[in-house]
């Protein structure tokens, strides 16, 4: 560790306690950052990284709502407003039991690189609450969205601060979030994004992430003239990312043999098909239901249930090539990425934001195989929203074919950013160091230009 990131880090540490996740993402893009900082000086003068760590505000704020038994419930609501100098903050609401200041706001900071890395004007935010939609009614749910925009539309607006889904939060919750903030303001803008299809929103929103974490791992295999054609894939989580990550491996002539939620995971030896991602669609969209059902229905599928005593994820134990974490944050430890290089992966494409631990990256890196991070290889959820709010300035809707072009270009230029950026930097290869350097200068030089605000 350099002398620079060693004392940045004591200062990161020293100022927001409690927040490992915050220091991790700190941790990883400060490391990148070194080779940059070397060779200007005026970033290290400005004190850009400095500035760029500590968010431009942080809203935190009471949600109270009232549940089906007429039971007054509270929890806490936050926007993290990270860094505004391309654009309006840009980034998704996670509601999830575990939220909290410094999971959203090592989400804000990842947010801010990879809205630059897509090459659209976003800035980079994230919000959330610790209010946990597993089991509740639509009712609770929806008077929840309510209660939480009652605080949360004095501080966002299309030119100011443009919330999307994440982890608890699909269209039903962005639907209900749109409702209350229609009323409470009168007006009917691109304030949220990730909206209904006949209400603003747009084609391949839902299928964008996942699509996009597909796309990319092409690009990268493409860099040893390969193809996803009958590739082993293990897939983890079983939520949107996760569902369309599936859909375009199937597209591309991949296997997908995973998939899991918090109480456990699924390994079909078969492969999961198309019929087969619909029942898993149907069983988590509609339904709302557990993955365990789908070895109920389907006989060459096994269920293993989570055993909180392991050390290891299992499902990363398995015999394949490509690897897609889709779930969480740190799903993938030390142990796991030595499991997952055992058995032969050699490509990790990170549908999740920051899935992997420092000790993982550093096993992928050493093994030099193709390791996409999240903020590079999972950009294409937020690109999409972006395209989804230049429709709404422009008032048209594009084809689901020019959006899907569109995604798909993203990707590409996303991938040629690290590739070039890497090699530029002296470490060709290192998707990691290509997104962290690509993401920064961007926004580096936007805040040299815009003075000390
Ligand atoms: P969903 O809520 O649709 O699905 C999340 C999935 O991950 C569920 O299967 C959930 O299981 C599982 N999961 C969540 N938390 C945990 C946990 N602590 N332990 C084990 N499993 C867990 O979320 P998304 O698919 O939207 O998001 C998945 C990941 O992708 C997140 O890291 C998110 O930040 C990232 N991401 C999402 C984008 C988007 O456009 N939606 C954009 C870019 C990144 P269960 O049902 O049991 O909770």
């Amino acid at each position: 560790m350099s002398e620079f990131v060693k004392n940045l880090m004591a200062q990161v540490k020293a100022k927001n306690p409690s927040e490992p996740e915050f220091h991790q993402a700190v941790y990883e893009v400060a490391s990148s950052l070194s080779l940059v900082l070397e060779k200007h000086p005026e970033y290290r003068k400005e004190k850009i990284l400095e500035r760029i760590i500590e968010p431009e505000r942080v809203i935190m704020f009471r949600v109270p709502w009232v549940d089906d038994q007429g039971e007054v419930q509270v929890n806490r609501g936050f926007r993290i407003e990270m860094n505004s100098a391309i654009g309006p903050y840009k980034g998704g609401l996670r509601f999830h039991p575990s939220v909290n200041l410094g999971i959203l706001k090592f989400l804000a900071f990842e947010q801010v690189f990879k809205n630059s890395l897509t090459t659209l004007p976003m800035g980079g935010g994230k919000g959330g609450s610790d209010f946990d939609p597993k089991g509740k009614s639509d009712g609770e749910v929806m008077r929840f969205c309510q209660s939480f925009m009652n605080e949360l539309f004095r501080h966002i607006g299309p030119n100011t601060d443009v919330p999307a889904g994440d982890i608890g939060v699909g269209g039903r919750e962005i639907g209900y979030l749109f409702g209350q903030y229609k009323k409470l303001r009168n007006e009917f803008t691109g304030v949220l994004t990730g909206k209904g299809l006949n209400w603003g929103g747009s084609l391949i929103r839902p299928e964008a992430t996942g699509y996009g974490a597909v796309y990319f791992a092409a690009e990268m295999l493409a860099t040893r003239n390969q193809t996803l054609e009958g590739k082993r894939c293990l897939v983890s989580g079983s939520g949107n990312v996760a569902q369309y990550t599936i859909e375009k491996i199937l597209h591309l002539g991949g296997k997908p043999l995973t998939i899991s939620d918090s109480n456990g995971y699924i390994y079909d030896e078969e492969g999961i098909d198309q019929e087969k991602l619909k029942f898993i669609m149907e069983l988590k969209n509609v339904r709302r239901g557990r993955v365990k059902e789908y070895a109920d229905k389907y006989k060459t599928a096994t269920y293993v249930p989570l055993d909180s005593n392991l050390d290891y994820n299992p499902l990363w134990d398995h015999k394949a090539d490509c690897a897609f974490p889709s779930a969480t944050q740190n799903e993938i430890n030390g142990k796991d990425a030595a499991n997952l290089l055992k058995n032969g992966v050699y490509v990790v494409s990170e549908g999740a934001n920051m899935p992997s631990t420092i000790e993982a990256i550093d096993q992928f890196l050493d093994a030099k195989i193709l390791y996409g991070p999240g903020k590079a290889a999972n950009a294409g959820g937020v690109a999409t929203s972006g395209l989804e709010m230049s429709q709404n300035s422009l008032r048209l809707s594009w084809s689901r074919e020019e959006v899907d072009q569109r995604l798909h270009n993203i990707m590409k230029s996303i991938h040629k950013t690290c590739v070039e950026t890497a090699e530029k930097y002296g470490t060709p290869g290192n998707y990691v160091n290509g997104a962290n350097i690509g993401g920064f200068i961007k926004v580096a030089n936007a805040m040299l230009d815009q003075g000390i605000v």
